[in-house]
């Protein structure tokens, strides 16, 4: 049995990057301490507030509402709402939003499920079906980011909270530079505030998803490994292949990354260029007019002959 460095129980964890053995108790302990210092700057939980959670039922966003309930089960004033997007993925996304459904109620929180369908009159799945240059992922990315941002909106939620980890995050910065895009750096960036835009906080920004996973073993959370049938994500795969070897041969690379980008946020003036105007056709968010979702629902409707 090897003990945990911060007490004598049997560890469960080895973290190479800190070179600690931590027990279960302590493990918790310090994913808790990592999701409240990413918090912290944005003081939203000083006060009264209301967070939608957005629960796909995957292990990331269930952890999280499971995290985020134990951190503010006792403060009357913070009230967490969970938030499902059925996207209209056949023999996917029905277990997903099971695993969802079981885990809200079972933390007693309201649970909000949109569909695509009820809102937009069309599927991923009748979307993947039609003849577009890009791929599915591209119209249910936009169009689940816009309800997300909707429905958080019209709950009144203060924040919404995401449950991106480390190894996401840090894929996501690295995919960027090699692109050389940096407005999408700039976007982010973690407390920036846009016109009808429900704040975005990624509470697990700095856990690795290997705690993530280890997390949802130990509090008995659903695991499902069920992928979507349209995943195409070859280049983040390379980066996320390159990155898993930088991590085992340098232990921390994932930090670095996040550490070097936040100080270059910090460093920079923001960029003026991205601004926000209500869409023309729906109202929500746009920075030229016609928002990405009408764009997109506009060729879909093009095509459909609607
Ligand atoms: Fe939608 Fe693509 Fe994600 Fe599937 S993999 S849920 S199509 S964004």
């Amino acid at each position: 049995m090897i003990p945990c460095d911060k007490c004598n129980a049997r560890s469960i964890i080895y973290q190479k990057y800190s070179g600690r053995h931590l027990c279960s108790h302590h493990f918790e302990e310090d994913v808790h301490r990592k999701v409240r210092e990413v918090l912290r700057p944005y003081r939203i939980f000083g006060k009264p507030c209301r967070i939608g959670v957005a629960v796909s039922g995957g292990k990331d966003s269930t952890s999280l509402l499971c995290i985020l309930h134990s951190l503010f089960s006792d403060r009357e004033d913070v009230e967490l709402i969970a938030i499902s997007i059925d996207e209209g993925i056949e023999g996917y996304r029905s277990g997903t939003l099971d695993a969802a459904r079981s885990v809200a109620k079972r933390l007693n929180l309201d649970h909000v499920v949109r569909s695509f369908k009820d809102v937009y009159d069309v599927t991923t799945d009748e979307m993947a079906l039609q003849d577009h240059k890009q791929g599915p992922c591209t119209f249910c990315g936009v169009l689940r980011r816009n309800l997300l941002n909707r429905t958080a909106r019209e709950l009144g939620a203060d924040a919404l909270a995401t449950g991106h980890n480390l190894d996401d995050e840090a894929q996501t910065v690295m995919l960027n530079y090699l692109k050389g895009d940096i407005d999408r750096l700039y976007r982010l960036r973690p407390r920036r505030v846009l016109e009808g835009m429900v704040p975005r906080i990624k509470p697990l920004r700095r856990v690795p998803e290997k705690e993530v996973a280890i997390y949802a073993m130990t509090h008995d959370l659903p695991m499902d490994f069920s992928s979507c049938p349209y995943i195409t994500r070859a280049i983040r795969q390379e980066v996320k292949s390159t990155l898993n070897e930088f991590e085992a041969k340098h232990p921390g690379t994932r930090y670095s990354i996040m550490r070097g980008f936040d100080r270059i946020l910090d460093l920079q003036a923001p960029s003026e260029s991205y601004q926000v105007v209500p869409c023309t056709l729906c109202g929500e968010p746009s920075s030229n007019g016609i928002c990405a979702s009408c764009k997109l629902l506009e060729k879909i409707r093009g095509i459909q002959g609607v």
